[in-house]
């Protein structure tokens, strides 16, 4: 059996080491007799499972003491409500920039909780470009300011870190870890893990430790910032294998040569990939070039009704998930950190072939 290449948005392409090594230790982690799925999320030996994954996070990022790493639950769409409920204090405003589907989830979710401004939009640019930032409406004093760094559906990715007063709230479920990050910039980060991370079931929140102070009392426990710090994140059972293979990526990534190695290799891939759409009559994406994702690559064929045969042929040639997003469409080739180079070469070697068939 081989195993083919998946360029699946999320959950997404595991690192095939990763998987041997889990199904290595899948009956008996280390000699103890069970599998990781089977231990006290108490035990000395799971503690130990869940703080190495965090410190190698740690390296990886170059995250300093200043920010808590915590390892939450509900995925990133809980964290929509989550930022709100904990950092926008009454009769404060939180500013949003939406620049796709998933920013604009999170404002909606906001809304419920107190002002949340939209203080820039490229919902009139059929969210194809990321509105220059001197436009931007941004609140005086504002709680925070909240972005997305990569729109895993439209492909759209942020090619800098907003430069604002309030603390910067950014969404990078779909781009983390894919490069070196200045964690330093931000108030919070957050990320679901099913894409650079791990398998779904985590959502990685890295929070400048002052803004914990703000958390109220009154809100969800299990949503709670500070509770969920104090408590090293084991308030209650987390996903504990979520969090045991997460930590194996992170493994990985370190083995890789971390963030700086992957983001070389992240951009070659996205670059050979755009060279050969915008070389083609055939293919094309939308996105303004100034701010094209290095992740999610949306193509559309110039004849739709291809569409079909297209995800067909490249099923049949073990290239999987090439659907686009249910509500855009086309195509969509997600080129995470576990999507070898390999893979996007043999998908333009696959789709050079369809247009020369059906061109
Ligand atoms: N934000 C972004 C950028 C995403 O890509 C996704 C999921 N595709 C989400 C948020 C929602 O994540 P979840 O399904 O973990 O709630």
């Amino acid at each position: 059996m081989t195993r083919a290449y998946n360029f699946c948005a999320g959950p997404a392409s595991l690192p095939e080491e990763v998987l041997q090594q889990a199904r290595d230790e899948m009956l008996d982690y280390q000699g103890l007799g069970m599998s990781v799925m089977e231990m006290s999320h108490r035990s000395d030996v799971y503690g130990h499972i869940a703080k190495t994954a965090e410190n190698d996070l740690r390296e990886l990022l170059d995250i300093s003491d200043d920010y808590a790493v915590l390892f939450m639950q509900g995925g990133a769409s809980t964290q929509f409500a989550t930022i709100p409920m904990n950092l926008l204090g009454a009769g404060q405003t939180a500013d949003y920039i939406v620049t796709g589907q998933w920013s604009q989830k999170a404002q909606k979710e906001a809304v419920k909780f107190g002002k949340a401004h939209i203080a820039a939009s490229s919902e009139a640019d059929n969210f194809f470009s990321i509105p220059d930032a001197s436009t931007w409406q941004l609140t005086d004093k504002a709680a925070y300011v909240h972005y997305a760094a990569n729109e895993t559906i439209g492909g759209v990715e942020y090619p800098f870190i907003p430069d604002v007063d309030a603390p910067l709230v950014a969404d990078f479920s779909s781009s983390i870890l894919s490069e070196p990050l200045d964690v330093s910039r931000f108030g919070l980060i957050y990320a679901g893990a099913q894409k650079n991370i791990g398998p779904a079931g985590i959502v990685v929140v890295i929070v400048r430790r002052d803004l914990l102070e703000r958390s109220p009392n009154s809100i969800p426990v299990m949503m709670n910032y500070r509770v969920t710090a104090e408590k090293d994140s084991m308030y209650n059972t987390p996903p504990t294998y979520s969090w045991y293979l997460a930590g194996l990526v992170f493994k990985w990534l370190k083995r890789q040569g971390g963030v700086k190695a992957m983001a070389e290799i992240n951009q070659r891939k996205a670059a050979k990939l755009y060279a050969y759409i915008d070389g083609s009559d055939f293919y094309s994406n939308p996105i303004d070039k100034a701010c094209r994702s290095r992740m999610n690559v949306p193509f559309v064929l110039a004849d739709s009704a291809l569409d079909k045969r297209f995800l067909q042929q490249a099923e049949e040639a073990r290239l999987l998930n090439l659907k686009g997003h249910r509500s855009v469409g086309g195509m969509r080739a997600s080129l995470y950190n576990a999507v070898p180079e390999a893979a996007v070469d043999a998908l333009i070697n696959f789709m050079k072939q369809f247009e020369k068939d059906n061109g």
